[in-house]
């Protein structure tokens, strides 16, 4: 078998995907401290928002986070091993019909979105033979998940119901919270402090990143901040506090010099002008760098923009990079699509998308660094 070390494997692939945990760890730490005494839990589903959920994980922890949100309970089987014995797993789609056992199994805690899910919940407690903690979601006005206010009130009421399932948090969540302005977070606080009246006592939760970032008022017992913890702006109203957690360079192919009225790529869709130098990278669509960046965004070597010239391939590029001097740019280089330059945000303004579709569509064939300057004892080898 071939062995190959890890500067083979970092010259082999078509870029470089650089991940600062101690970014991740930072980001974690100004959020707790803005939101206390609120405690801050961490949303990793989706791996960590495409950046390896089982690195991202322990080192949330090891900056003191213990609640730990997933989507799907594949992911929270998947995440567990990875966190703290004493840190709470929640499973925010909740559980689909059958899948109570295995829950139980791994010892994470469901998001009951629906009166049937709750249902299920409790008749998994009785099947037990022990009480099963849940978290209880109400719809606070985005109409996607959670149950209304009537069905969490006919739970709430329910002494059998709340006997079998302690409800150790009722959450919400909020549809317009990277919009400070916007009416909409403060009628669906009102909602919620509706439902939290119907469970006195129980811990409340309904901010996202955005929400950390909202006055006091929406910050309750729990947050629930994911993208800004990946370094994604919170909010479009203000500068972007966090820092970044992800640089991504990709890495010259071949550099060609094409004659004026030469078109370039699928479709020809960009037609030179003038000599061009056309630079190809190697990473395309496949490598979550949207087809809807052709012939609006840009590379960058040593602060220069090197605007996409045609569409975006599924494995490679094509760069004008006309505007360095000759020979600057030699095949094997490595240019920027995330750093100083050029953020996470701004790449994905350029795609016409948001942070977390560029984030969570980064994929696996870049070589991944992951910066750690203090390992944490559960984070293992790279
Ligand atoms: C994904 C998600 C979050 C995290 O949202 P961000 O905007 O990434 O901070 C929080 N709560 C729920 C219910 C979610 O689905």
């Amino acid at each position: 078998m071939l062995a190959l070390g890890d500067g083979d494997l970092a010259a082999m692939a078509g870029g470089c995907l650089t991940i600062s945990l101690d970014a991740l760890r930072a980001n974690y730490r100004l959020i707790a401290a803005r939101v206390a005494p609120a405690r801050a839990a961490a949303v990793v589903k989706a791996d960590g928002y495409g950046l390896g959920a089982l690195r991202v994980a322990p080192a949330l922890a090891a900056e003191g986070c213990r609640a730990f949100f997933v989507a799907h309970l594949s992911e929270a089987i998947a995440v567990k091993p990875s966190l703290p014995p004493d840190a709470s797993l929640f499973v925010l789609n909740g559980l689909t019909p059958g899948s109570e056992p295995a829950c139980i199994a791994v010892g994470a805690t469901p998001v009951l979105n629906s009166y049937d899910q709750a249902l299920r919940w409790q008749q998994a407690a009785a099947a037990a033979g022990t009480p099963l903690a849940a978290v209880v979601q109400v719809d606070s006005g985005m109409s996607r998940l959670g149950m209304s206010l009537a069905e969490a009130g006919a739970l709430a009421g329910d002494a059998e119901f709340r006997a079998a399932v302690p409800v150790v948090l009722l959450m919400s969540h909020l549809a317009c919270a990277d919009t400070p302005d916007n009416p909409a977070n403060e009628a669906q606080r009102n909602r919620f402090a509706a439902a939290a009246a119907l469970f006195p006592g129980v811990p409340l939760s309904l901010a996202n990143s955005g929400g950390s970032f909202l006055p006091a008022g929406f910050h309750l017992a729990l947050v629930r901040p994911g993208v800004s913890l990946y370094g994604g702006a919170p909010n479009n109203a203000a500068p972007n506090p966090m820092r970044p957690v992800v640089a991504l360079d990709a890495r010259v192919i071949q550099i060609r010099t094409i004659p004026p009225g030469a078109g370039v790529g699928y479709g020809l869709t960009f037609t030179a002008d003038r000599e061009t130098r056309i630079a190809t990278i190697a990473a395309g669509y496949a490598d979550g760098l949207p087809r809807a960046l052709g012939n609006r965004g840009a590379a960058y070597y040593n602060g220069v923009r090197l605007p996409i010239a045609g569409r975006v391939s599924m494995d490679s590029i094509t760069l004008d990079v006309t505007a360095l001097p000759p020979d600057t740019l030699q095949p094997g280089a490595l240019v920027e699509l995330i750093g100083p330059h050029q953020s996470l945000d701004q790449l994905a303004a350029d795609a016409g998308t948001i942070s977390y579709e560029i984030l969570t569509s980064l994929g696996h064939r870049y070589h991944r660094i992951y910066r750690d300057s203090e390992p944490s004892a559960a984070s293992g080898a790279a």
